[in-house]
């Protein structure tokens, strides 16, 4: 899978580009890694990038010519690829989104804004998508456009090494994660659970079901509105209501 990145600060995208599981499923060539610096397609004296807004204001607006520019040229080294503009306006990014991108492995190429924004106009006419990573506003696109990259690759066959590793995450079934332990047994006097220790997988299992849905009710309740809770879930909802009830009067 391909990703480029069109940015106007090309270093810090090489270097997520090269470190940890990213750079090694580089090397590996299970995806691609590809970043365009903008400012390489400016035609005037001072490379210029970004001008003042139209009916005045504050701030800087990046220039349409050389963003096409930089487009048009992401589009032919990768014609099939899906361009997304970086805005914290464009619809919100989850895991959802990330497994979609990861199944249709159409390459991705990312827009990333600087200043006030882009100018309108490219919106209008080079962009497939507009993605957000959430409702706060950064200097930048670059960190959101690498967030996407990593949560894809995550997913994608090999990267991870195990493929069993992100089957439980979170967001990626229905509730959090259950609750990790390494060594030591014993760290600060609090013990790893008995029954991680046990070898018993069926048990290990269960526990780790009741750990995920204790950890979702305490921390994310609301993921009980997307998904309402199950029989056997509401069981051990209730088993631990009553532990708890019991510790209370004790
Ligand atoms: N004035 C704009 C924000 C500009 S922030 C507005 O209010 O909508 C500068 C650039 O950072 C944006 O062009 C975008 O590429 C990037 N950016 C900032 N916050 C972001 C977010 N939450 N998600 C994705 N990109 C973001």
């Amino acid at each position: 899978m391909d990703f480029t990145v069109l940015t106007l600060f090309p270093e810090l995208v090489n270097s997520f580009f090269g470190h940890s599981l990213i750079g090694r499923a580089i090397e590996n060539k299970l995806i691609c890694g590809h970043c365009i610096n903008i400012r390489d397609f400016t035609e005037d004296r001072h490379n210029s990038v970004d001008d003042k807004p139209y009916g005045g204001g504050s701030g800087m607006v990046m220039k349409p010519e050389p963003l096409e520019k930089a487009i048009r040229f992401a589009k032919e080294q990768s014609p099939s690829s899906r361009v997304i503009l970086m805005t914290p306006q464009g619809e919100k990014f989850d895991q959802a989104k990330a497994s979609r991108f990861a199944c249709r492995k159409e390459g991705l190429i990312f827009v990333c804004g600087r200043y006030e924004g882009i100018d309108e106009r490219i919106y209008n006419t080079l962009v497939d998508e507009e993605i957000s990573i959430g409702d706060y506003v950064m200097t930048g696109g670059e960190l959101a456009s690498m967030a996407i990259i990593d949560s894809v690759s995550r997913l994608i066959p090999g990267v991870l090494g195990s493929e069993a590793s992100f089957q439980s995450d979170s967001f990626t079934g229905d509730r959090l994660e259950y609750a990790h332990y390494t060594r030591p047994a014993e760290f600060k006097g609090i013990n790893v659970p008995e029954v991680l220790l046990s070898g018993n997988h069926e048990k290990i299992r269960q526990w780790r079901q009741v750990s995920s849905l204790q950890r979702t009710f305490i921390k994310r309740p609301d993921l009980f509105e997307k998904k309402a809770l199950s029989s056997q879930e509401r069981q051990i909802l209730k088993e631990w209501c009553q532990e708890l009830t019991a510790l209370v009067k004790e």
